[in-house]
Order: structure tokens, then sequence, then C-alpha cells
């Protein structure tokens, strides 16, 4: 057993792995997935159970799980868009609860597929905790309440103070909500999981892999590696964060770093001080919001609190961390349990996610219908790339289903400014975005959120 080659995880040190070949020589498939990540593995597991005989490679530059599926909190929800409120106000009711439907669905289909397969990853179906630490906060968690019920959702439920502090004991909730439909998962075993589920299934997973070029080649499509190539009817780009090194999607996609600390086992005194007993994954409602959860073992995961454009939108491993987010992260777990203060981190990462100016995610076909893409979660992708998966696989076996009609599939694909103003744009964006979540929290106005760069890129078209 080979450990995986990411950052320098949690998920990292506890998930081992067996990589696969690295492509050598020629091969003829069906269809090439490039990017081995959940929107890779989930489209190889959707194309085999339709096709059972379907020839599919998955060709993964590093390992697979080295992107953001190996390094994520593990949350897999509903969210799209930056809200449900958002969701709504940008595409309208049907379409709004239509896209929010197809999660919620995967998120149960991600459940029952774990169970089927025996994927072991430490699955946890305990729903999703929206926490407030202000007045403002309250007023969007109220707002995501009120989008639910006009859209006529199931599974969302709101929380008084008392109720909030009961489920998990924090002095600075003020209210909040549940939402069913979320589950919390180790990302690099489910993923890793998956590798082992497809390759069983007759799929074959390369890994160490570069894929340098894709171009067509007399109606079908070349996959070109620096020590051999795949020739396929039809390729599948899952490079989610990635793609921004294409020229196809350097403008569309930009990089952002989000950070991630663990701490030590809490003891089971500890565990008293803070109950939580349902395992639910919890996000606060700050513009850069904070993502926590428990794991198996006792830990605490802390993430977010801000976010990192590099200049030109690099990704790069002096990215994978980052010392003063670390120290903030520290500093705002200890705020939140003041009833842990000699609880110490062990681990770091952070990863790129992948932003797009409509918040979405964009699906789409490129070279004549042979090469079909779906990235950019922003952030979300956990759940999402379930859907994704579903997505793909209709759209390579040539079917218009719902799915195909989802609002952030064939849509219109805004881009982002050159450099330097794409990087200065994102830089005062988040200057902004940080100095409201400051504002709010000591109890001065309230508001939607409002990331300038991409409400003037959506303008401009
Ligand atoms: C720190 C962090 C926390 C997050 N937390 C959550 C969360 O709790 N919930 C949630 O829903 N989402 C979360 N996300 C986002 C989520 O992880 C992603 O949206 C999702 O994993 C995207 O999956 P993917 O397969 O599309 O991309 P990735 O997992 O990024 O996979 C892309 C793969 O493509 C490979 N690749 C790139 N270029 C090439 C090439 N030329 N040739 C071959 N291979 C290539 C990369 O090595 C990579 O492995 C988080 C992300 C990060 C970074």
């Amino acid at each position: 057993m080979i450990e995986y080659q990411g950052p320098a995880s949690y998920w990292a040190e506890t998930s081992q792995h067996t990589p696969g070949p690295v492509v050598t020589g020629r091969h003829d498939v069906d269809v090439a997935i490039v990017g081995g990540g959940f929107t890779g593995m989930w489209t190889a597991y959707q194309l085999l159970d339709a096709e059972p005989s379907m020839r599919v490679a998955v060709i993964e530059r590093e390992v697979v799980g080295f992107g953001a599926s190996g390094r994520n909190g593990g949350f897999a929800m509903t969210l799209l868009d930056m809200s449900l409120a958002h969701l709504r106000r940008n595409h309208g009711d049907t379409a709004a609860a239509a896209a929010h439907e197809a999660v919620a669905e995967s998120v149960g289909e991600i459940d029952a597929t774990i169970e089927a397969d025996g994927i072991e990853c430490e699955w946890k179906h305990g729903g999703l905790m929206v926490v407030a630490t202000c007045a403002a906060q309250l007023e969007r968690v109220e707002a995501e309440l009120e989008a639910a019920e006009a859209l006529g959702l199931d599974g969302f439920k709101r929380l008084s103070r008392e109720e909030a502090r009961a489920e998990v004991h924090s002095p600075t909730y003020v209210g909040g909500l549940r939402e069913e439909h979320c589950g919390v998962v180790h990302p690099a075993k489910l993923v890793r999981g998956l590798a082992r589920v497809v390759s069983s299934r007759g799929a074959d997973v390369f890994e160490g892999t570069d894929v340098t070029t894709i171009e067509e080649a007399g109606g079908r499509i070349r996959v070109v590696c620096p020590q051999g190539e795949i020739t396929a009817d039809q390729v599948v780009l899952a490079t989610n964060a990635w793609a921004a090194e294409t020229p196809w999607f350097a403008r569309k996609v930009l990089p952002l770093y989000t950070y991630i600390a663990m701490t030590e086992p809490l003891s089971d005194a500890q565990w008293d001080s803070v109950g939580w007993e349902s395992h639910c994954g919890i996000e606060d409602k700050r513009n850069f919001v904070h993502y926590y959860r428990r794991t198996l073992d006792g830990r605490i995961l802390w993430g977010g609190s801000d976010g990192i454009v590099y200049y030109g939108g690099r990704i790069a491993p002096r990215h994978d961390r980052s010392e003063g987010i670390l120290k903030r992260l520290t500093a705002t777990f200890h705020r939140t349990f003041p009833q842990l203060p000699d609880v110490g981190f062990t681990h770091h990462w952070g990863g790129p996610v992948g932003i797009t100016v409509s918040f979405l995610p964009i699906f789409g076909t490129l070279l004549e219908g042979r090469l079909h893409y779906g990235l950019g979660y922003n952030g979300h992708g956990v759940a999402p790339s379930h859907t994704g998966g579903k997505i793909l696989r209709d759209k390579v076996l040539g079917r218009r289903t719902g799915l195909t009609e989802l609002c952030f599939v064939d849509s219109k694909e805004y881009t982002f400014p050159p450099e330097p103003l794409r990087w200065i744009g994102a830089e005062l964006t988040r200057q902004s975005l940080l100095r409201q979540d400051t504002r709010f929290e000591a109890g001065r106005g309230s508001g939607a959120m409002e990331p300038l760069l991409l409400r003037a890129m959506r303008k401009l078209g």
C-alpha cells in the first residue's frame, strides 16, 4: 500500500491507496475521463451502471483524490449558488426548485451507493445545521427558510437560539435552521472507494498521468499524455479548478483556495461539554462561512473563514498551507467553543475550488459534441458532483433528460477580466466581504452578500 500523495491532510494520513498504472503506449476506449476526483469517478460509475460493456478510462495527473475531492470538509449538502435565496432570485422558482431537488436526490443516492457497494468512508447522514452568530446572519437564515417554503421544499426546520445551543453547545449561536438532506463523509475514502468500484466493473483508472493535449482526430478524440495516448469517441473533462489551465476555461473558472484546521481527538469530558450527538455538519452565515464537523475518531474539522485567489489563478503546492488563515481558524474555533481552551490542532491544509461568475457549476459540450465538461462547483461539489456524474452520463449517451435541462447545464457562461484586473477585482471583493462579516458580527448593518467582481462581470454579460 502506498500512502496518499496529496497535501498533508488528515484525510491523506488516514486513507491508503494503491495507485493505478501510468498511461503508456496506445489505448482505445469509448469514453476517456480526465480528472480523478468525484466528478470523474461518479461519471465513470454512472456510465458503467447504464452501459456495463462501455470501455471507460479515467486519467488522473497525480493520484485519485489529489484535488479538492480528497481535501474537502466532507459535507454532502444541497447548497448551490451562494444560498437558496440567491438561487431563487437568479433563476426563478421552477429552476431553483429543480436544481435543489436534483442535488437533494444525490445526497440520498450517495448514501445508497455507499451502502450497496460496501464503500467504507465513515458516512453519517446527520443533516446540516446552519447557525447564525449575529442578527444580520439570522436575517439570512430567515431568508433561506422563506425561500425553502416558497419553493415547497421539504426537510427544513427553524431553530431557536435555545434549540441550536442544545444541539451543539456554543454561546455564539443566536438561532439557525436544520436541513435533513446532508451527510458527512471521509472524502478521500469515498473517492478512492469509487475508484475501486469502477475498476472492478472494468474501467481503467490511470494515475500519475498528465493529460497534455485533447484534440479532434478523424472524428474521434486524442488524449495525449507524456508516455502514451488514448483515442476515445468522447471525452469528459472533470478537472474542476485545474480547468483554468486550459484555454477553454482560463477566463471562466477562477481557482480560489479554502483552508481547514483539524483538532486533536477530544476527550469524553470535552465532548460532553460540546454535545453534537447527531454528527450534523455545521455552517454559519458569514460571507466567508465557517464549516465544521466531527470525525469518527473524535476530532473537529474547522474550515473556512477566508478564501484566497493567488495572482494569475495559480495552483501550486506552496499554497496548500496558509499560516495567516490557520491563526484565524484557531482563534475563531476557540471563540465558538470557549469550553475547549486547551484543544490543540494537529493538521492544516487547503485546496483550490473553482469559482464561476454565475456562482453555479458549468456543464456543457465542446469539440463538435465529443467533449463534455462539468466543473466550477464554487466550493460545493461533494453532492453536486454526483448530480454532475449523472448529467455527464446523459450527455455522453445523448439523452435529453430533466438533468440536462437544469439551469446550470448548457447555460450562459460569463468570463472574468484578464489579469491584473481579475486579481485586483477578486482581492477587492474579498476585502469588502470580510469587512461586511466583521461589521455584522459587531452588530452593525444587515443585508445580502455582495460579491462585487461577480456582480460586475454578470452585468457586463
Ligand atoms: C478545502 C476544501 C474544502 C471543501 N469542502 C467542501 C465541502 O465540505 N462540501 C462540498 O460540497 N464541497 C467542498 N469543497 C469543494 C469540493 O471538494 C469540490 O467541489 C469537488 O471535490 C470537486 O470535485 P472534482 O472531481 O470536480 O474536482 P477535483 O477533486 O479537484 O479533481 C480534479 C482532478 O483533476 C486532476 N487533473 C487536473 N488537471 C489534469 C490533467 N491535465 N490531467 C489529468 N488530471 C488532471 C487533478 O489532479 C484533480 O485530482 C471543498 C474544497 C476544498 C478545497
